[in-house]
């Protein structure tokens, strides 16, 4: 049996290595290799919903958690993704998007007329203003907003593209799964809407009509 003694220097030195551990580059990893791709929705607790510690309380160490709206693969995923699996030792991906997501609250080409009202030039913004080489083709803008038809098939659809991209190597774990929001619980993605449990997993769902631009088609 440990001292008390032994126990604190195990703990401060595992501490200051915490601290420290990216420096160690793939030496350091979190604690369980892993990157987690999220839906910003407030109603989503990562850490509740995957049995991690990964946001809370900050800096748990579980995860490199990554959140935007819907949970989808983007090119900032891509690159997160890219950076934490090939330099920081991470070797597993686990996607989440969730049901009742304010990405199938609104059909996308809407969204895009909706802006255009306002007086933004949609084929003209920079996507990401310290790198105007990233361009959108003419009407794609529609596309990179990224709303859902259908949140099973999208999770579907964004574990296949991390598992088919160039930068993510063959032998990482992807997993996806929804958060079911109403009940508070996690499920496998079912591609078959009508043998679902739950409500609001589509658009049309959520009374939203006609089809999104085609991003998850
Ligand atoms: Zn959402």
């Amino acid at each position: 049996m440990m001292t008390l003694k032994e126990q604190l220097e195990q703990a401060v030195a595992e501490r200051s290595r915490w601290e420290i551990r990216r420096q160690f580059g793939a030496d350091g990893p979190n604690m369980r290799n892993l990157w987690v791709l999220a839906c910003m929705d407030e109603r989503m607790p990562v850490d509740e919903a995957l049995g991690i510690r990964a946001d809370s309380p900050v800096g748990g160490g579980d995860a490199h958690l990554f959140r935007n709206a819907g949970g989808i693969v983007t090119d900032d995923a891509i690159r997160s993704a890219m950076l934490t699996i090939n330099f920081f030792g991470t070797r597993e991906i686990v996607v989440v998007q969730h049901t009742g997501c304010g990405m199938l609250s609104a059909n996308g080409n809407d969204l895009v007329a909706a802006l255009r009202s306002k007086g933004i030039d949609v084929d003209n913004v920079p996507l990401d203003p310290t790198l105007p080489e990233l361009r959108l083709e003419k009407g794609a803008f529609g596309k990179w907003i990224g709303m859902m038809d259908d949140v099973d098939q999208t999770c579907i659809k964004t574990v296949e593209a991390f598992r088919n991209h160039p930068l993510i190597p063959k032998d990482i774990v992807i997993s996806g799964w929804v958060w079911e929001t109403e009940f508070r619980r996690l499920r496998a993605p079912n591609k078959n809407a009508p043998t679902r449990p739950v409500t609001q997993p589509t658009a049309a769902s959520m009374k939203v009509k006609g089809a999104q631009p085609p991003r998850w088609a």
